[in-house]
Formats: C-alpha cells, sequence, structure tokens
C-alpha cells in the first residue's frame, strides 16, 4: 500500500487496478460504509488512485488497511459490460432543464425537506406523485389485470432472510428498536425527557431489537402471502409501497432518501407467463415516459450490492440481464446532466418460489418478477424536465398538477 500525507485529514492511496467511472462511482457511494473514521473516499478521474477523506485520524494504519481491503473487493467489479438500451423516449419540451429542482420546490412550499431523507409535500408535488402512481396502476390494471392491494411498512427478519436480503445489502437494513418491558428503565427514560431541553435516547441495554425492520424493498412483502399457491399460468399483484434504506450520508434531496415510495408490480407464475409479463412491460414504461413527456431510457444494469458480493452477483446480473433501469435525465446541483434509476424491471428466477413454496401446478417453483418505480424520482426528473412555466407541461398533466 502507498499512502502518503497530503493535506491533512486527507490520505492518497493506490487502487489495487484501474477502476471505470461506473466502479469508481460505486466505490464513492459504498465508502460512507467503510469505517466510522472515513467521511468518504473520491477516486481519482484516472482510476488509479484514490484519496480516503478522514474525518478522526487516531488508529490511522487499522483505518487505512480498511479502505485498501475495501478497495480491494470494489476493483474485483467486472466493469465494461455491454449496457443494452431498449428503448429511449426524447420529450416535445424545448425548454431548458431546470436547475437544483429540490431547492426550487422548497422555495414555492411545495416540499419540506427534514434534513435526514425524508420530505413532505403538497400542491403540484403531491398532485405529480399521486399521478405518476395513478397513471402506472392504471397501465398495470389496463395490461395485466393487476389486483390492488397493501403491504404493511414494517417486516420481519426471518422474511428479509428469506428473501436474501441481508446477505447481499446488510449496510442499508433499518431494525426497530423498542424500550424493554422494564417499570424502571422505562421510567428512567420518561423522566429523563420531562422537561428536558433536547431529546434523551435510552441506553443502548434499555432497548431491544426482536428483528422488526423497516422494509427495504418494495416487493418483499408479497411474497409471505403467495404461501402455497399453485400456478397453471400466473398472476399479477399492484400496490404502492414505502420503502426504507439506511443510505448514510449519501442521502440528497429527492434523489436519494431514507423513506420513498414505491409504484410495484410483482407478477408470479410459469416461466412463459413471467417471460411474457416482463416483455410487456417495456412498452409500458415507454408510454408513461411518454405521457409525462420526458427523455428517458430503458438499459440493462446490476444492483448496488455490499462490497464483498459485488462482483459475483454484478456479473450475474449483467450476463443474464436479469435488471433493467429507467434512467431518467436530471441536473445536479452544478448543473451536470446525470442520469438517475427511477425505476426497475427485474426477473427473479425461481428464488421467491422456492423460498416461499409457491409453485406451478406441475411441482415446479414458480418464477417471479417485479417492476418498482421510485415515486419521488419521477416526480425529481418531471419537473427538472419541464420547470415551474405550467405551459411546457403536457396539457394531460398540465390539468392535474397546477390549479
Ligand atoms: P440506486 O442504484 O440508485 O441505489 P437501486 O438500483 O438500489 O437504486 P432498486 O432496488 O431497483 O434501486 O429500487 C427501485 C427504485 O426505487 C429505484 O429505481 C429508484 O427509483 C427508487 N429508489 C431506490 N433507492 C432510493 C432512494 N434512496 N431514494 C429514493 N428513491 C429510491
Ligand atoms: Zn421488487
Ligand atoms: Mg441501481
Amino acid at each position: 500500500m502507498n499512502t502518503q500525507l497530503t493535506v491533512p485529514m486527507k490520505v492518497a492511496i493506490d487502487m489495487p487496478r484501474q477502476v471505470d467511472d461506473e466502479v469508481a462511482g460505486d466505490i464513492e457511494k459504498e465508502s460512507v460504509f467503510v469505517s466510522p473514521a472515513i467521511d468518504r473516499i473520491v477516486v481519482s478521474e484516472d482510476g488509479k488512485s484514490a484519496t480516503v477523506v478522514l474525518k478522526d485520524r487516531r488508529n490511522l494504519d487499522a483505518v487505512m488497511d480498511k479502505a485498501a481491503r475495501f478497495l480491494d473487493v470494489m476493483a474485483k467489479q467486472v466493469s465494461g459490460y455491454e449496457i443494452k438500451v431498449f428503448f429511449e423516449t426524447k420529450r416535445k419540451d424545448e425548454g431548458p432543464y431546470q436547475r437544483d429542482v429540490n431547492s426550487g420546490l422548497v422555495e414555492r412550499g411545495w416540499l419540506h425537506d427534514y434534513g435526514k431523507g425524508q420530505v413532505a409535500y403538497n400542491g403540484p408535488v403531491l398532485k405529480l406523485a399521486r399521478l405518476i402512481n395513478e397513471k402506472a396502476a392504471e397501465l398495470y390494471k389496463r395490461e395485466y389485470d393487476a389486483t390492488d392491494g397493501h403491504f404493511p411498512a414494517l417486516v420481519d427478519s426471518e422474511t428479509l432472510h428469506k428473501c436474501g436480503y441481508f446477505d447481499s445489502h446488510p449496510n442499508a437494513v433499518t431494525f426497530i428498536g423498542n424500550m424493554v418491558e422494564d417499570f424502571d428503565a422505562i421510567e428512567e427514560f420518561r423522566a429523563a425527557n420531562s422537561c428536558s431541553e433536547g431529546a434523551h435516547m435510552p441506553p443502548q441495554d434499555h432497548v431491544h431489537m426482536d428483528g422488526m425492520c423497516l422494509n427495504p424493498a418494495a416487493c418483499f412483502p408479497a411474497y409471505p402471502t403467495l404461501k402455497g399457491k399453485r400456478y397453471q399460468t400466473g398472476e399479477c399483484f399492484t400496490w404502492m409501497g414505502r420503502v426504507f434504506r439506511y443510505e448514510s450520508r449519501n442521502i440528497s434531496g429527492l434523489d436519494r432518501l431514507f423513506e420513498f415510495n414505491v409504484r410495484e408490480l410483482v407478477f408470479v407464475g410459469t416461466d412463459d407467463y413471467v417471460k411474457d409479463v416482463r416483455n410487456r412491460a417495456l412498452p409500458l414504461v415507454e408510454e408513461l415516459a411518454s405521457f409525462f413527456d420526458i427523455d428517458c431510457k430503458l438499459q440493462t444494469a446490476t444492483d448496488p450490492f455490499f462490497a464483498t458480493v459485488s462482483a459475483a452477483k454484478k456479473f450475474w446480473q449483467a450476463a443474464q440481464e436479469v435488471k433493467n433501469e429507467i434512467k431518467i435525465p436530471v441536473l445536479d446541483a452544478d448543473g451536470k446532466t446525470t442520469n438517475i434509476a427511477c425505476g426497475s424491471i427485474n426477473l427473479h428466477g425461481n428464488f421467491f418460489g422456492e423460498r416461499f413454496d409457491i409453485e406451478d401446478t406441475e411441482g415446479n417453483a414458480a418464477m417471479t418478477g417485479c417492476v418498482g418505480l421510485g415515486i419521488e424520482r419521477w416526480v425529481l426528473a418531471v419537473f427538472t424536465q419541464h420547470g415551474y412555466d405550467p405551459d411546457r407541461w403536457p396539457e394531460a398533466v398540465r390539468e392535474k398538477i397546477f390549479d
């Protein structure tokens, strides 16, 4: 390891091998999970070295060793997959992209950002969020006669474990903690907060975690409800799910929230049925993008797995083309165009069928797939592409959003 002290709190380190922009982006995003002493790790433009930005210089050797081990596993990711683009839509609106939409919506009083990855909204933002959700639900009803549903925001750890979430995204889990059922401990907590200036949290040994978690992927709570089903063809379900991911310091505006909403479609049944639903989902996404008149692309993608499982799973996903992402251009705070993932179309093979005892009538584990649309990211994208002047918006949308 060639470390060299540059400016205080920043240490340069060689990459174990040169990485491309995509891997560099993943490294920066995942670097918030490396050590409490590390603020972030930034890869150099040529992908050959990185800068570790430290919050704390104590135990520097051990911290840098951890950073080097992290970079070692991340650099093993095979990069430069061939990205297949299924379609691209072009908007008719000729106005410029609106910069810094997050602040613009806050200034207009339509969005309140609590600062910890949660937002409140009203007015045109609320109306647009509802319209995106309802339009997608309408398309799923029309195309697949999908059954409406409602699922809880909490999920138990046994379900999450069966879904493979602890094994693939352990950093993103949020556990629920409750006070121990102890008269003295509860009274101590109450007294500490009675007339106190700020909130006082109870000591850790007065809190128990019994495995309830906040749901981190919209489709998970559906699978336990399908246990014992035997499909001759298949079935579609759709609902609005509330999703929670611990994104740590990556939290930013409507783009990367702790708590967000996803319009979900789950399809389950035989191999033929599931593949047919997936194939028919592609033009539906195109129809949705055209309805809102936005530039958008649908292309192959991989999941942002935790570092140690990244390489193998990403390779498998890319090779099988099991994840497609809806990428929509927006402007970041500096006015640079970035493509954000506003939804994904996923095939899971028979993974959930096996784990949750769902079969076809011939006794094979059922196949499943899902489509998840991130509502707040769509809101950000539509406002970015049409701005605040109602005249630039497509008529069918304008009359529902602006009074
Ligand atoms: P990313 O690569 O941006 O972290 P992802 O690939 O993990 O996203 P999926 O697991 O496919 O996302 O989730 C479905 C959709 O949910 C995403 O396409 C996106 O629109 C939305 N989404 C995911 N994470 C967030 C978040 N932290 N804040 C807001 N929306 C999100
Ligand atoms: Zn899903
Ligand atoms: Mg992604």
